[in-house]
């Protein structure tokens, strides 16, 4: 039977997509449209505008304008607090719809964006609950004079301005939400720039964010590719500050582009994570397993995060590579509908493309190819789909091992001992995350302490809403979530007053 989801797209009465400026949605001047080609069966999903260079002007405009006039940073703080509250139960309620619209647009299952708090609908409405409780702490210091005398030195935590917020496609949910949330809690307005590749499901959140009540201006929203409607946004000179998800090359691109009026910028780009799994782990079979399925489940290891370079003891290599195998055979592909799959295509056939190269190259470089390597026919053909591919023996210098894939590609490297895992770990260019599996408690906060990672989990791996993530190295500049969000949206102001005509 081929594979449709031309259904689904009735069921959730999915339409055109809008830009969303100044409280109006519009075509967008230009009249270009984006079809979104489903991953999963290649059919045209749906339709969207493409902003032009003057609706990239009059977002950043209206925003400009909706901070100026302080409707939004200078309301009550119970009015702000509620409608972000108001927004996280508006989430909840929707939580259906949205994981379906996500479906139709990156082709995420639904099995696992509703078992999976990391990309689940949960932890965004979680992240906007979280910050709701910022709005009335932001607070400065006051400081004991250090000169001495009567006078006053205080700090004030005052909103960044204009943020421009560019999402990547791979986790709407939660990416949204550690962008939006700090942001709107900060007292910022925002543009707001989803990915080409999952667009309905980020314009379905904002009309939700106006459901909610949201001021005109507060956020705008241009829909379209990286070039020219990114570019249009990062190189615009009022805008404050960039927040940015999504590669390392782009990443690049936002840093020269923010030297002109010296923005300020937040990188959360790629990674090349490694899983350290000693001997002793407490359950060889579940490290596997997660280390396997973190790779390979929901989005096919399109997860910044992914533990794609498996470090593996060598008492226990072969034992391991046996439970990895076995829970690479139990991935399931096709419509993310369907309850019973669990892992999605590649996002776009150049992505496919890609990943296929890189396997390629690593048969090239003499990796062992334990399972996979080979896309997906059958039913699938007119997916990206490319099943889980293992390979052992890697070279830790090879480019399987140093380059982030984004594909359900692992890389096997064995080790003896902790210093050469230590080595071998941080031996990269990347430093977004790290797991350890150890039950020497030990050794596994030693080695923690070691690696040079933004997260690291320790038999297990999680993301909580106020818990900073972000990278070390090429993995990104800033953090984001809970307390260090809100340092992001924020510029410090120190203000100093003297309390006697003498200390003048
Ligand atoms: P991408 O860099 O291709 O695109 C991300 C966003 O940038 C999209 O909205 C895209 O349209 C836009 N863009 C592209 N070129 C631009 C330009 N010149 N100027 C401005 N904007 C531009 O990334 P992607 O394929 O959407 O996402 C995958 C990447 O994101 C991976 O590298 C992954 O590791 C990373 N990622 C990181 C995190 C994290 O939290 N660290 C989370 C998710 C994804």
């Amino acid at each position: 039977m081929t594979l449709t989801v031309q259904p689904h797209r009735e069921s959730v009465g999915l339409k055109a997509g809008q830009l969303y400026l100044d409280g109006q949605w519009g075509p967008g001047s230009g009249g270009e449209t984006w079809t979104h080609l489903h991953p999963a069966t290649g059919e045209a999903v749906g339709e969207f505008a493409v902003a032009t260079a003057s609706d990239v002007d009059a977002a950043v405009a209206a925003a400009r304008k909706a901070f100026e006039s302080g409707t939004w940073s200078n309301a009550r703080a119970g009015v702000r607090i509620k409608l972000l509250h108001r927004y996280a139960g508006l989430l909840r309620e929707h939580a259906e719809e949205l994981r379906a619209l996500q479906a139709l647009d990156n082709s995420v299952p639904l099995s696992f964006s509703g078992s999976i708090y990391a990309t689940s609908v949960e932890v965004a409405a979680d992240v906007f609950d979280h910050h709701a409780g910022w709005v009335d702490k932001l607070g400065g210091q006051t400081l004991p004079p250090y000169q001495g005398g009567d006078h006053l030195a205080m700090t004030f935590r005052e909103p960044i301005g204009v943020v421009a917020a560019i999402l990547p496609w791979n986790a709407p949910f939660l990416l949204f939400a550690q962008k939006v949330a700090p942001a709107l809690a900060a007292g910022c307005t925002v543009v707001l720039k989803p990915s080409e590749y999952c667009t309905f499901t980020v314009l379905r959140m904002v009309e939700l964010l106006i459901e909610a009540g949201l001021p005109e201006g507060t956020l705008n929203v241009v829909t379209g590719p990286g070039d020219p409607v990114g570019e249009a946004l990062i190189t615009h000179p009022d805008v404050d500050k960039v927040s940015f998800t999504g590669s390392r090359g782009v990443g690049r691109r936002i840093i020269e582009a923010s030297a002109g009026t010296l923005k300020r910028v937040s990188l959360e780009l790629g990674g090349k994570s490694p899983a350290l799994v000693f001997a002793d782990a407490p359950n060889l079979g579940l490290a596997a397993a997660t280390v396997v399925g973190a790779v390979t489940m929901g989005l096919s290891g399109q997860a910044c995060v992914a533990n794609t370079r498996a470090l593996v003891q060598r008492e226990v290599y072969d034992e391991f590579l046996a439970a990895a195998q076995g829970m690479a055979a139990a991935i399931t592909y096709g419509d993310p509908f369907d309850p019973g799959v669990l892992a999605s295509p590649l996002i776009n056939p150049r992505q496919l493309e890609r990943v296929l190269g890189y396997i390629e190259k690593g048969k090239e470089e003499g990796a062992r190819l334990v399972t996979g390597g080979e896309r997906l026919g059958g039913d699938l053909t007119a997916g990206n789909f490319v099943g889980p591919t293992i390979f052992a023996d890697v070279d830790n210098d090879s480019t399987l091992a140093r380059e982030e894939i984004f594909g359900p590609v692992l890389a096997v490297v064995p080790f003896t001992d902790e210093e050469e895992a230590v080595r071998l770990a941080n031996d990269t260019e990347y430093g977004l995350g790290a797991s350890v599996f150890s039950a020497d408690a030990q050794r596994a906060f030693r080695v923690s302490r070691k690696l040079r990672a933004g997260t690291i989990g320790i038999n297990g791996f999680q993301v909580e809403p106020h818990l900073p993530f972000g990278g070390f190295k090429q993995s990104g500049l800033g953090r984001e979530g809970g307390e260090s969000s809100i340092e992001a949206f924020t510029e410090l102001k120190s203000v100093y007053l003297p309390l006697t005509d003498e200390m003048m």
